[in-house]
C-alpha cells in the first residue's frame, strides 16, 4: 500500500499535509455544514445510499446546496476509497458552507466546501465487545427537535460534546442522553436499544435521536430474525431493569452496555441476543455495499 494518503477537496485529490481549508470557511467560524461517518468493509461500501441521502437531507434542511448530483457524489467517495487502495476504512464526508466574512450570514459564503477522507480502520478493541461498556445519563439534554434537529448530521456537534465530556467526567464509557421530558434519546453519537422479556425496544427518532443507518439496519435484521422490535418510548428505569443493553453506530457497530448510572445489567455480561445481532451484523456488511474494486482489482492489489 502507498504511504500518500489522498484527500478530496473541492474538485481534486491533495496530499493529506495539502488538504487545507480557508479560516473563513465557516464550517470552522460557526460549525455551519454537515457531514456522514461511512464505513467500507472489504472494499465494499456499507448503505453508501443511505448515507448520501442523509447528507443531502441534513444539506436540504439548512439550505445547503451540495456542489454535485447524489451520483456524482457517490462516484467520488468511491474514487476516493480507491485512490488510497483501501480495503476496510472509515469515511468522512463534509459540505461546510465554505469561505464568508466574519459575520453568521451564510449569504456572503461564495461556495460550498466537499471534503472526502477515508482512511484505513483502527477497529475498536475486541475487549470492549467482549466486556461491554459502561454509559452514564448525563444532565445535558438532547436538543429539542424544534429548536436544532438531531435529523441534520451537522458540523454542530457541541450537543454530542457536551455530553461526552459529562460521561468523561464521570468515568463512564458513553452518556446516555435524554430529551427534555426524560425520555431516553441516544448515546454521543450511536443509537441505544434495549430488550425486555423478548421484546427489543429502540426509541422513536422523533423523541430526539438521529436516525441511525445502523439503527436501521439492526430493526430489520431483527425483524428478519424472528425478534419482536417496537420503536417505543422508554426511561432511564426501563434501561435500569433490561435484560440487555446495545448501543449500535456504525463507528462502534453493536456493542453492549452492561452497566448504566452504576446498576448491573442482569449478569454484567454482554447478552446472547445481543452477541446474535452482532454477529449477524458482521455477516451482513461483508455481503452487502456498492463495490470499489472488480475482482481482478481486488486480487492484485487489495
Ligand atoms: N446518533 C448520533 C448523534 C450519531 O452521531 C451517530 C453516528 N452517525 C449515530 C447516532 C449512529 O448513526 P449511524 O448508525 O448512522 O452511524
Amino acid at each position: 500500500m502507498s504511504n500518500t494518503q489522498w484527500i478530496y477537496l473541492s474538485g481534486e485529490f491533495v496530499k493529506k499535509e495539502d488538504a487545507v481549508v480557508s479560516v473563513y470557511d465557516h464550517g470552522f467560524l460557526y460549525g455551519d455544514g454537515v457531514f456522514e461517518g461511512i464505513r467500507v468493509y472489504s472494499g465494499n461500501v456499507f448503505k453508501l445510499d443511505e448515507h448520501i441521502h442523509r447528507l443531502y437531507d441534513s444539506a436540504q434542511s439548512i439550505m445547503l446546496n451540495v456542489p454535485y448530483t447524489k451520483e456524482e457524489m457517490e462516484q467520488i467517495i468511491v474514487e476516493t476509497v480507491r485512490r488510497n487502495k483501501l480495503e476496510s476504512a472509515y469515511i468522512r464526508v463534509v459540505v461546510s458552507r465554505g469561505a464568508g466574512n466574519l459575520g453568521l450570514d451564510p449569504a456572503f459564503c461564495s461556495q460550498p466546501r466537499v471534503i472526502v477522507i477515508a482512511e484505513e480502520l483502527a477497529l475498536f478493541p475486541m475487549e470492549l465487545y467482549q466486556k461491554g461498556l459502561r454509559v452514564g445519563s448525563v444532565a445535558s439534554r438532547r436538543n429539542r427537535p424544534d429548536v436544532l434537529s438531531p435529523q441534520v448530521k451537522s458540523l454542530n456537534y457541541l450537543n454530542n460534546i457536551l455530553v461526552k465530556l459529562e460521561a468523561n467526567q464521570a468515568g463512564v464509557d458513553e452518556a446516555l442522553m435524554l430529551n427534555d421530558q426524560g425520555y431516553v434519546t441516544e448515546g454521543s453519537a450511536d443509537n441505544i436499544f434495549i430488550i425486555k422479556n423478548g421484546t427489543i425496544y429502540t426509541p422513536p427518532v422523533y423523541l430526539g435521536a438521529l436516525e441511525g443507518i445502523t439503527r436501521n439496519a439492526i430493526i430489520d435484521l431483527a425483524r428478519e430474525k424472528g425478534y419482536e422490535l417496537k420503536e417505543s418510548p422508554f426511561t432511564r428505569h426501563d434501561v435500569y431493569v433490561a435484560d440487555e443493553v446495545f448501543l449500535t453506530g456504525t463507528a462502534v457497530e453493536v456493542i453492549a452496555v452492561v452497566e448504566v448510572d452504576g446498576r448491573k445489567i442482569q449478569d454484567g455480561k454482554p447478552g446472547k441476543v445481543t452477541n446474535h445481532l452482532l454477529s449477524e451484523f458482521r455477516k451482513l456488511v461483508t455481503q452487502d455495499g456498492v463495490k470499489c474494486y472488480d475482482q481482478e482489482e481486488k486480487q492484485s492489489h487489495v
